[in-house]
C-alpha cells in the first residue's frame, strides 16, 4: 500500500513550494494521481506478450502491465519458466469504462493478434477439438489486491474440447473436473451465479456418491455434475453454457474488467488507500495443470517468513489439485518443506529460481508455481506481504546481508505498521482457559465477542463493540468485516489463506485453519475434544502468535521490542530532520514516550490533571466560588497537586523540553451534566431529602445554568478563562516555575515551555505573557532560584495564523493545534462531524478524515502561511504541530516539507513519527515518492 500513498505525497511534496498564487506560496503540485486519459492512437500497444524466453514487456512496467503482468514479463526476460501468455493494458480496462463497457476495435485486433501468436508458441489451437489451448485469465492491477478482482481458469473447455482434453491426456477424469471448474467460475464471475448454488450441487454429488473430498470423485460422478452445471446456468441465466471458446474469452476479460469494480475491490482499495482510477490488467495465460495426478502440484511460497521475516522458505501446496484450493482454503495444504521429500527435483529448481527473483527484485518474493506432470511452471512473483514485525526484521538482515542499502530499509517499512509491534500482547503469567489450536496466521492479541458474520461484525463494530470474527473459512466478501473486528479465527485454510493473507495485511491478529472447532449454523462454536460449545456474543481472546483460541477476557502486557526495531530506528533517527515529541499528560505515559525515543514532550493538556477524582472538587469549588478570593482559597489547593505533577513530568523527561499548556476546556466540563443535575434535585425533592443538600444541588444547577454553551468549542475557553480569571494563569504558571526550582535543585536540568492556548490576537498573548512573567520572577525569587523558561502559544485560530508575524513578536514558540485549526478552518465541529464524516467521505467529497490526515489544501497552506509570517519576524521561531495529526506519517511528511522543528504525538506513535519523518526526508531527496510495491 504504501506506495500509492507514497507517489501521492511525493507529488504534493515536490510541489510545495513551486509558485505563488494570491500572495501565498502555491501548492499547485497537488494532484490526484490516476492515469491520464489514453490517447485515441491506433498505433498504441495495448496487448503485450510474453513467451518462448522473451516478453513485450519488463518488470517496470507495472503501471501499463499490472504487478501480476509485470512479474510474468520480467520472469520470461529472465529465463524463468512461464507458461506463454498476454497481458491486456491497465489503459484498455479505462478505456473499457469510458466506452460504455465496449472494447475498442484496435483492442481486439490485438488480441486476435496476441491469441494467434500464443497458440503458434503452445502448439494448441483455442476451441480445437483435437489439440485445443485452454487459458487461464486473470486479474492483475499496479498494487496487489488479493483475491478481491476475478480470475477463471481453464478457459476454452467445451463439450467438444473436453472430448478432446481426454484424448490429449487419456485422463477423463482430469478432462471432467477441469471442465466443471470451468463451469463453476465462469458461472460465478462471469454469468453471476451464486457460489452456493455450484456448492449445493457438488455437496449433493459427493453425498449421493457417499465421498468426503472433491478428489475422490470418479470422471462418472463428476459428468453428472457438468450435467447439473450446465443444467443450474440454463435455468439461472436463461441461456445455454457459451459453447464458443471465442466468446468466453471476450465475455471472461470484460468480467475481469468489471471485477476492478466489485464492492470489495472498492473497500479493499478505499483502505489501503490505492486509487480508483488505474485500472487493471488482464493476463491471458496458458494453462498448466496441478491437477494431472500424483505427479502434479500447485502452491504458493515466500522467499522469507512473512510472518516472523526469519531468511526460511516458507510455503504451502497441494498435490493434485488447481491453484484456487490452495488459497481458497478448501483442503488443508502441506508445508512445502515437505515437497522436498515427494519431488526432490523440482523443489531444488524451485528453490533455485525463488532465490534468483529475492536477489533480483530484492526484496522477499511472494510465488505461485504449478507442477504440470512433474515439470515447474511459475505463475507469479511478486513483492511479499509481510506483518510489521517481519519487515522490520526483513529490512535490517537484507542490509546486512549487503541486498538493500540502509536508506531503502528505512522505506521497505510502513510506519503506520509499527503499531502493531507496540501494541500489546497476552500476559503470559496469565491463567488462560486454552479451548483450541490453529495455525499462528497473524501476530498479536485480540479479544471480543463472537460473531459470526461480516456484516454483523461491521454493525456492531460500529458501535464500538469488540468482536471476534470466526468462519469456517473467509472469503473477500469479508473484508469489511474482517476490517471491523479485533481479531479473526478461521476453521480450515493455511497460512496462505485468505485470512492468513488479509489479517497480515491489516495488522489484525488471526489464527486460521483451526480444524478442532466446528461454526455450527453460525450460532455457535463447537470444539470436539473437549465438547466445549462457544455461543455468539460470548467473549474470546486469540493468539494470533501461537494460534490458541482463548475463552473469556485475557489480560495483556506491552511488548517487548527487538534489536532489529532498535537498529532500523537508530538508522531512521541519524537521516530526520523533524524532532519527536510526546503528548503525555502524566509522568508515566512520559516514560513510555522517552522509551519510545520521545525527544520532549510538545503538550501537556494540564485539563487532564483537573480530572482526577481528588482534585476535581476542588476545581468545582473554584469554579463555584462567587468572588476572586474565594477562587484564589481553591486554586490555592490545587497548586500542590500541580506542582507534583510537574515534577513527576520533568524528572521523567530528565533534561528534555516540557511543553506544559494553561488551562483549556471550557469550565462546564469540570461540572456534572445538566440533565444529571435535574434528575438528582428532582428526586431530592420528592424523597423530601437534606434541605442542605438540596441548597447545594440548587447552586450547583444554576453555576452549570450560568456556564451552558450554545458551541462550547468556540466559547469561554483556552487563553480566554486565563484572560478572565488571570488567578488561574497566576496559580498555573507558579506551579510549574515552583516544579522546576525543585527540580533543578535535584541537579537535574529542566526547561519548561508554557503555552498559551486559542490565542485569536497578539493581545490576549500579550496579557498572558505579562502575568507568567510576573509570577515566575516573584516565584523563582522566592525559590533563590534562576531557570530559564520559554513563553510559546498555539496556533489553533485561523487569526492567530494569519497574524503570525505579529504573534511572533511576543511568543517564544509556535505550536501548531492542528485539531482546532481543521476544526476552524472547515466549520466542522470536532464533536459532531461523524454524523456525516463517513458519508462525505464515500460521496468522494473529502479524500481523507482531515481530523486524521492533514488537510494540505486549506489546513496544510495556513500553517504555511503562519510558518512563513512567524520566522518574518523571528528567523529561529521554533515551530511544531501537537494535534493528533503529529502521530499520522502522511502529516509528519506535510510537517517535514514546511520545515517545522518537530511534531507531537501521543506516546504509542512515536516511533511511527520518527519513521514517517526519516522516510520523508529520503523521498523529498529522490525528488519522487519510493515504492516499496
Ligand atoms: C489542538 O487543537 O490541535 C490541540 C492539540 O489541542 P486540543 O486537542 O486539546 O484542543
Ligand atoms: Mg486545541
Amino acid at each position: 500500500m504504501p506506495a500509492t500513498q507514497a507517489r501521492k505525497k511525493g507529488k504534493v511534496l515536490s510541489g510545495w513550494t513551486n509558485g505563488h498564487e494570491n500572495g501565498w506560496k502555491s501548492v499547485k503540485g497537488i494532484k490526484v494521481v490516476g492515469k491520464k486519459a489514453p490517447r485515441s492512437n491506433t498505433k498504441k500497444k495495448y496487448v503485450y506478450f510474453f513467451g518462448g524466453g522473451k516478453a513485450d514487456g519488463n518488470g517496470k512496467m507495472k503501471e501499463l502491465l499490472g504487478g501480476k503482468g509485470a512479474g510474468l514479463a520480467e520472469m520470461t526476460n529472465a529465463g524463468v519458466p512461464v507458461p506463454p501468455g498476454f497481458t491486456i493494458t491497465t489503459e484498455v480496462c479505462n478505456l473499457f469504462y469510458q466506452n460504455k463497457s465496449k472494447i475498442p476495435t484496435e483492442v481486439d485486433k490485438q488480441i486476435t493478434e496476441s491469441l494467434r501468436k500464443l497458440e503458434a508458441s503452445a502448439g494448441k489451437k483455442l476451441g480445437d477439438r483435437k489439440n485445443p489451448l485452454l487459458v487461464s485469465v486473470r486479474s492483475g492491477a499496479k498494487f496487489s489486491m488479493p483475491g478481491m478482482m476475478d480470475t477463471i481458469l481453464n478457459l476454452g473447455l467445451n463439450d467438444d474440447t473436453a472430448q478432446g482434453l481426454v484424448e490429449a491426456t487419456q485422463n477423463v477424469r482430469f478432462a471432467m473436473d477441469s471442465y466443471r471448474r470451468f463451469i463453476q467460475m465462469f458461472g460465478n464471475v462471469v454469468l453471476g451465479i451464486e457460489k452456493d448454488e455450484f456448492e449445493d450441487i457438488l455437496e449433493h454429488v459427493k453425498k449421493s456418491r457417499e465421498v468426503k473430498l472433491d478428489t475422490e470423485l470418479d470422471a462418472g460422478a463428476l459428468q453428472e455434475v457438468i450435467r447439473r452445471y450446465k443444467k443450474l446456468v440454463k435455468e439461472e441465466s436463461g441461456k445455454e453454457f457459451p459453447q464458443d471458446p471465442h466468446l468466453q474469452l471476450r465475455m471472461a476479460r470484460d468480467a475481469v474488467f468489471k471485477s476492478w469494480n466489485n464492492p470489495r475491490a472498492n473497500t479493499y482499495r478505499k483502505l489501503n488507500d490505492i486509487p480508483h482510477d488505474i485500472g487493471t490488467g488482464v493476463n491471458v495465460q496458458t494453462m498448466v495443470f496441478g491437477n494431472m495426478g500424483d505427479d502434479s502440484a500447485t502452491g504458493v511460497g515466500f522467499t522469507r517468513n512473512p510472518s516472523t521475516g526469519a531468511n526460511e522458505f516458507y510455503g504451502e501446496y497441494l498435490t493434485n489439485a488447481q491453484g484456487e484450493d490452495v488459497v481458497a482454503g478448501i483442503r488443508t495444504p502441506k508445508s512445502i518443506v515437505n515437497l522436498g521429500k515427494e519431488m526432490p527435483g523440482v523443489y531444488k529448481q524451485l528453490r533455485q529460481i525463488t532465490a534468483r527473483l529475492e536477489k533480483h527484485y530484492r526484496d522477499v518474493q511472494d510465488f505461485e508455481f504449478t507442477i504440470e506432470k512433474g515439470r515447474l511452471y511459475m505463475l507469479q512473483t511478486r513483492t511479499g506481504k509481510r506483518t510489521a514485525h517481519a519487515a522490520v526484521k526483513i529490512a535490517v538482515d537484507m542490509v546486512s546481508e549487503g541486498l538493500i542499502k540502509k536508506e531503502d530499509a528505512i522505506l521497505r517499512v510502513e510506519p503506520q505498521s509499527l503499531d502493531q509491534l507496540l501494541h500489546p500482547v497476552i500476559d503470559p503469567s496469565a491463567i488462560v482457559d486454552v479451548i483450541a489450536k490453529g495455525l499462528p496466521a497473524s501476530p498479536g492479541a485480540a479479544t471480543g465477542m463472537v460473531v459470526f458474520t461480516a456484516d454483523e461484525a461491521a454493525r456492531r463494530g460500529r458501535h464500538g463493540q469488540k468482536v471476534i470474527l470466526v468462519r469456517t473459512e473467509t472469503s473477500p466478501d469479508d473484508i469489511h468485516g474482517m476490517d471491523a473486528a479485533q481479531g479473526i479465527l478461521t476453521a480450515r485454510g493455511g497460512m496462505t489463506s485468505h485470512a492468513a493473507v488479509v489479517a497480515r495485511g491489516m495488522g489484525k491478529c488471526c489464527v486460521a485453519g483451526c480444524e478442532s472447532i466446528k461454526v455450527n449454523d453460525e450460532k455457535e462454536i463447537f470444539v470436539a475434544p473437549g465438547n466445549v460449545t462457544v455461543k455468539g456474543g460470548e467473549w474470546i481472546t486469540l493468539n494470533g502468535s501461537t494460534g490458541e483460541v482463548i475463552r473469556g477476557q485475557v489480560p495483556t502486557v506491552e511488548p517487548k521490542l527487538t534489536g532489529d526495531f532498535g537498529q532500523l530506528m537508530k538508522w531512521a533517527d541519524a537521516v530526520r530532520k523533524l524532532r519527536v515529541r510526546a503528548n503525555a499528560d502524566i509522568p508515566l505515559d512520559a516514560r513510555t514516550a522517552r522509551d519510545f525515543g520521545a525527544e520532549g514532550i510538545g503538550l501537556c493538556r494540564t485539563e487532564h490533571m483537573f480530572f482526577a477524582q481528588d482534585r476535581l472538587p476542588i476545581v468545582q469549588e473554584m469554579i463555584l466560588a462567587d468572588t476572586e478570593a474565594e477562587r484564589r482559597t481553591a486554586l490555592d489547593k490545587l497548586l500542590p497537586f500541580q506542582r507534583s505533577d510537574f515534577e513527576g513530568l520533568f524528572r521523567a523527561m530528565k533534561g528534555l523540553p516540557v511543553t506544559i499548556r494553561l488551562l483549556d476546556p471550557p469550565l462546564h466540563e469540570f461540572l456534572p451534566k445538566h440533565e444529571q443535575l435535574l434528575v438528582e434535585l428532582t428526586e431530592l425533592k420528592l424523597k423530601g431529602g437534606d434541605p442542605k443538600t438540596i441548597k447545594e444541588k440548587e447552586i450547583l444547577l444554576h453555576r452549570v445554568e450560568q456556564l451552558k454553551e450554545f458551541n462550547p468549542m468556540l466559547g469561554h475557553r483556552g487563553c480566554r478563562l486565563g484572560n478572565t480569571y488571570p488567578e488561574i494563569t497566576e496559580m498555573q504558571t507558579r506551579a510549574i516555575i515552583e516544579a522546576a526550582c525543585n527540580v533543578a535543585s535535584e541537579g537535574i536540568r529542566v526547561v519548561p515551555e508554557i503555552m498559551v492556548p486559542l490565542v485569536s490576537a497578539v493581545s490576549e498573548l500579550k496579557r498572558q505573557k505579562k502575568i507568567i512573567d510576573q509570577v515566575a520572577q516573584e516565584t523563582m525569587k522566592r525559590k533563590k532560584k534562576k531557570i530559564q523558561y520559554l513563553v510559546g502559544t498555539m496556533i489553533e485560530i485561523p487569526r492567530a495564523a494569519i497574524t503570525a508575524d505579529e504573534i511572533a513578536e511576543v511568543a517564544d514558540f509556535f505550536s501548531f493545534g492542528t485539531n482546532d485549526l481543521t476544526q476552524m478552518l472547515f466549520g466542522f465541529s470536532r464533536d459532531d462531524v461523524i454524523k456525516f464524516l463517513p458519508t462525505y467521505i464515500d460521496l468522494g467529497l473529502l479524500e481523507k478524515d482531515p481530523f486524521v490526515t492533514l488537510d494540505q489544501k486549506g489546513v496544510g497552506r495556513m500553517i504555511e502561511l503562519a510558518v512563513e509570517r512567524g520566522r518574518q519576524t523571528k528567523k529561529d521561531l521554533k515551530m511544531g504541530i501537537c494535534g493528533e495529526h503529529g502521530g499520522d506519517p502522511a502529516s509528519v511528511e506535510l510537517c517535514n516539507a514546511l520545515h517545522l522543528n518537530y511534531v507531537s504525538a501521543s506516546p504509542y506513535r512515536v516511533p511511527i513519527a520518527r519513521l514517517a519523518a526519516a522516510q520523508a526526508v529520503l523521498k523529498q531527496k529522490a525528488g519522487s515518492a519510493y515504492s516499496t510495491a
